[in-house]
């Protein structure tokens, strides 16, 4: 087996971390790549190398592409692991790392493109039989009666969606016909400033479903499984704040046959490497939304269900080695919860940086934590705020349940706000416990 003698981490935080651990294990050497912010940081000390890319601001260091590519240059680096966010779903990126001969790990530069454009992603998967939330993702008319037309076809209320978008930007609910053009209009516009691309796109909007995504690994030989699946709907401003997997009360045949259509689409299409289909899911059907091609914040619940590490799965599927299992020896055992911890006010939601004075962690069997943070850590303000995930693993939800409960319990971070106090409220409530609420039950709760 010829895998790689060292890797170039282009991330920070906790992924970063992630990622030399699983690289440590396979015996791969590691460069980690640093902004000035970072320069204490965990991970850089763990590193086998580390070079500095620039400043603190991230278009400056872990955006700044020559700079990544330099540092894998001088490092002698064989591949580069992108991490999530970032430059992890930057075509460009992906084509200059193996333009510059070395290997990416993710999928190839083309399949990149086509599923950061919503708009492409929905017609590739519509066109493999995955089923997509109505909408139409023509080019939209000018002319107000013509849109208002369209909309009334899909069905009030609308969503508008920027094809660009991503990190739960980019989106807006229309309820009203008269309220349509303006919003199409606003977006657009916001969708030119954030992502520097203005096409927009119609969808119907769901008032109450669920988000149910579905992990799959594609090798380069054309062999594809899935690992099930993970229920996010915990969110707040579409952004997750919980996983857990199974998702509740999904049934083993609903699985299987989302399972089944994802990986038939992936094979058709031809994607390679680790990638999430994500999907509104309600009264009993799925509704792609976008995938992700990319490892994602959540996939530790996934390991620790089915035993398999998705970082070393993606590093040896960029090394060219055929997956080591196939769709029948995939077994999904016991339930995982993860909880993410960040660095924010948990009322307000402001980002709360600082120097963390104290940190336990919580432990037992059972409960991961994958954190890049210590105490006198210095949680910088540039980046995202996330600090740590809390994962459990129960052999079914209640004993998971029981085990966040407990961990939260006992996890000390002094210093910083975080939203620990949020998640302990999630976790003894009534209705998540009795497991499958909406992605709009967290943000009710909060206004109550
Ligand atoms: P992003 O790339 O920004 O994460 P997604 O398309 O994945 O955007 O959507 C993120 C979240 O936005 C979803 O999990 C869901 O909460 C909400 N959402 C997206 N599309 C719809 C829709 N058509 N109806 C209702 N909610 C939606």
């Amino acid at each position: 087996m010829s895998l790689f003698s060292k890797i170039l981490i282009a991330n920070r935080g906790e992924i970063a971390l992630r990622i030399q651990r699983a690289c440590r294990e396979l015996g791969i050497r590691t460069v980690a790549v640093y902004s000035k912010a970072d320069m204490n940081a965990k991970y850089v000390k763990l590193a086998d190398e580390a070079v500095c890319i620039g400043p603190a601001s991230p278009k400056d260091s872990y955006l700044n592409i020559p700079a990544i590519i330099a540092a894998a240059e001088v490092t002698e680096a064989e591949a580069i692991h992108p991490g999530y966010g970032f430059l992890s779903e930057n075509a460009d990126f992906a084509e200059q790392v193996l333009k510059s001969g070395f290997s990416f790990i993710g999928p190839p530069p083309n399949i990149i493109r086509q599923m950061g454009d919503k708009i492409q992603a929905k017609k590739i998967m519509t066109k493999e039989g995955v089923p997509c939330v109505p909408g139409f993702s023509k080019e939209l008319p000018n002319d107000k009666t013509e849109l208002i037309e369209i909309a009334k076809s899909i069905g009030f209320p609308i969503m508008i969606k920027a094809a660009g978008g991503g990190g739960g930007r980019g989106m807006r609910v229309v309820y009203a016909e008269n309220d349509l053009f303006e919003s199409v209009k606003m977006t657009e516009n916001e969708a030119e400033q954030a992502f520097k691309n203005s096409t927009v796109y119609l969808e119907k909007y769901l008032p109450n479903p669920r988000h149910i995504e579905i992990q799959v690994l594609s090798d380069s030989h054309g062999n594809c499984i899935h690992l099930g699946e993970r229920d996010c709907s915990i969110q707040r401003r579409h952004q997750k704040i919980i996983e857990e997997t199974p998702a509740p009360k999904l049934s083993d045949g609903d699985r299987t046959m989302i399972g089944d259509i994802c990986t038939a689409a992936c094979k058709k299409f031809g994607f390679v490497g680790a990638g999430t289909i994500e999907f509104l899911y309600q009264d009993n059907r799925f509704y792609f939304i976008e995938m992700n091609t990319r490892i994602q914040v959540e996939h530790g619940i996934t390991e620790e269900v089915t035993g398999i590490d998705l970082v070393q799965e993606q590093i040896l599927i960029a090394a060219g080695e055929k997956l080591s299992f196939c769709q029948s020896d995939v077994s999904l055992s016991g339930h995982a919860i993860e909880c993410r911890i960040n660095a924010e006010d948990p009322e307000s939601f402001v980002p709360s940086p600082g120097t963390i004075s104290n940190w336990h962690a919580p432990g037992g069997p059972g409960v991961r934590i994958d954190s890049h943070i210590y105490v006198n850590y210095s949680v910088p303000p540039y980046y995202d705020s996330l600090i740590g995930k809390i994962i459990v693993y129960g052999k079914d939800r209640q004993q998971a349940i029981s085990k966040m409960r407990v961990a939260l319990s006992e996890t000390i971070v002094e210093g910083i706000r975080t939203n620990i106090p949020i998640h302990k409220k999630i976790i003894e409530d009534n209705r998540f416990i009795a497991g499958g609420v909406s992605i709009n039950y967290l943000e009710a709760k909060l206004d109550k």
